[in-house]
């Protein structure tokens, strides 16, 4: 038997069961080291930057039932830059900006988590410090109390 390794994704199947590219076991058949660079049923986020931005990923966990399919490589965003768990405060960014359609300043507000809006936050001063038209940034933690009965 091999060394134990991490389980080598491969399209090769022994009786319903993906096979490691590495040793050619199924999973439970070859001292594969399990996988657990994430939580279940968490979202994971960029650490570089916002998700929503072009080459980054975000990526929710899910249950994670195919021990297979894991890898090492699920704890990176395609950037390269590790994933953070998303936080769960709730803060809410609102400013002013001018346009599109028009040339009367409009307010526009986001609620989402400090991970997004203190990313949101930062590139919104550097786009002022740009000379966009963009003015009133605030940035406020919302507390968000649940009710049960
Ligand atoms: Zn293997
Ligand atoms: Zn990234």
């Amino acid at each position: 038997m091999m060394e134990p390794h991490y389980f080598a994704f491969s399209t090769e199947w022994r009786d319903g069961q993906r096979l490691c590219r590495a040793c050619g076991n199924t999973y439970d058949g070859g001292g594969h080291i399990e996988s657990n660079v994430l939580k279940p049923y968490t979202k994971y986020v960029c650490s570089a930057a916002q998700p929503d931005t072009m080459g980054h990923s975000a990526v929710w966990s899910g249950s994670r039932t195919t021990p297979e399919l894991r890898s090492e490589k699920d704890a990176f965003c395609v950037c390269g830059a590790p994933y953070v768990e998303q936080d769960k405060e709730t803060w809410r960014l609102s400013w002013e900006m001018i346009g599109p359609f028009d040339s009367a300043w409009h307010p526009v507000e986001k609620v989402a988590s400090r991970h997004e809006t203190h990313g949101q936050h930062a590139g919104l001063l550097e786009l002022i410090e740009q000379g966009e038209q963009i003015r009133n940034v605030r940035l406020v933690q919302l507390q968000i109390s649940e009710v049960t009965q």
